[in-house]
């Protein structure tokens, strides 16, 4: 394994030995929305999270005294209003994730719809996000000049590192906007549940798998769950499930855990040390 440049003692706030972020894509009916669909019957999955799902997280998340970063569609907030304020007035971060979890290519149509959400949900909580995760994984060029311009500091889209680091952004490295990459494949409910066929007690095996490697290594466990039904944890084996994981992750010595807000912050606060992470 290369050494890093920076110790991990000195990396994390507070001298932790390592970070946990739990984030939460609500995905509520603004995914079928975003389909043509109507979010009813077999469509109404996304429903659920609004139903049972997310207030189970809240439940659980309390418990455990854990903050979390949830990401909102615009298009959800706009049904779920004093949802959204339950989420806010809990603790957590509120963060962008699309209007209509817009997954596919907007054209000129991106910047119109990225400064909507960001309106819906300041206006929503009365807090304005930091924080962006592309639905599904699209980007584009004007993506994260758009961002920063409206007051964002990070990014969580990318797949591409097992640390955060600086933003390139119009061809320059910048010291005010950071990326804060996920592990979809392992440590995100979806592809597990989707793809990989997974039931809850294969999701939790791999996860705290990845728990004991992360605590022993680089130190970052950026976790996402969905509560929805269907390909999310909002199903009450599911929740169990995360429930499990994230008792087992406290209990490991040395952890902070950290809304992304939080530590894109910390990062920001000293860039020089997050320009190459490994170099
Ligand atoms: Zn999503």
């Amino acid at each position: 394994m290369t050494p890093s440049a920076t110790p991990a003692a000195a990396r994390w706030p507070d001298g932790a030995r390592w970070v946990v972020c739990v984030t939460v894509h609500m995905d509520g009916p603004a995914v079928e929305a975003g389909k043509g669909l109507n979010h009813l019957g077999i469509h109404s999955r996304g429903r659920y999270a609004a139903r049972r799902g997310i207030p189970r997280s809240l439940e659980m998340l309390a418990r455990h005294g854990i903050p979390a970063s949830y990401f909102m569609c615009g298009y959800d907030a706009e049904l779920y209003p004093a949802l959204m304020r339950d989420v806010h007035a809990a603790g957590h971060e509120i963060a962008a994730h699309g209007y209509r979890h817009e997954g596919w290519e907007l054209g000129g149509e991106e910047v119109e719809l990225l400064e909507r959400t960001h309106a819906i949900l300041s206006d929503c909580v009365g807090e304005a996000p930091v924080g962006w995760c592309s639905p599904s994984g699209r980007k584009s060029a004007v993506t994260l000049p758009t961002l920063r311009r409206l007051g964002y500091i990070y990014d969580c889209s990318e797949k591409d590192e097992d640390l955060p680091y600086l933003a390139a952004i119009d061809g320059a490295v910048a010291e005010d906007f950071v990326i804060l990459p996920n592990n979809t494949v392992s440590l995100d409910d979806a592809p597990l549940y989707v793809q990989g066929q997974a039931s809850a007690a294969e999701a939790l095996a791999n996860w705290m798998q990845e728990l004991q490697a992360i605590a022993e290594g680089d130190g970052y466990l950026h976790f996402i769950m969905h509560p929805r039904a269907g390909y999310g944890s909002g199903t009450p084996a599911r929740m169990a499930a995360v429930d499990r994981f994230l008792a087992a992750a406290r209990a490991v010595p040395g952890v902070r855990f950290v809304t992304l807000r939080e530590l894109a912050a910390h990062c920001l606060s000293q860039p020089q040390s997050w320009r190459s992470p490994r170099a």
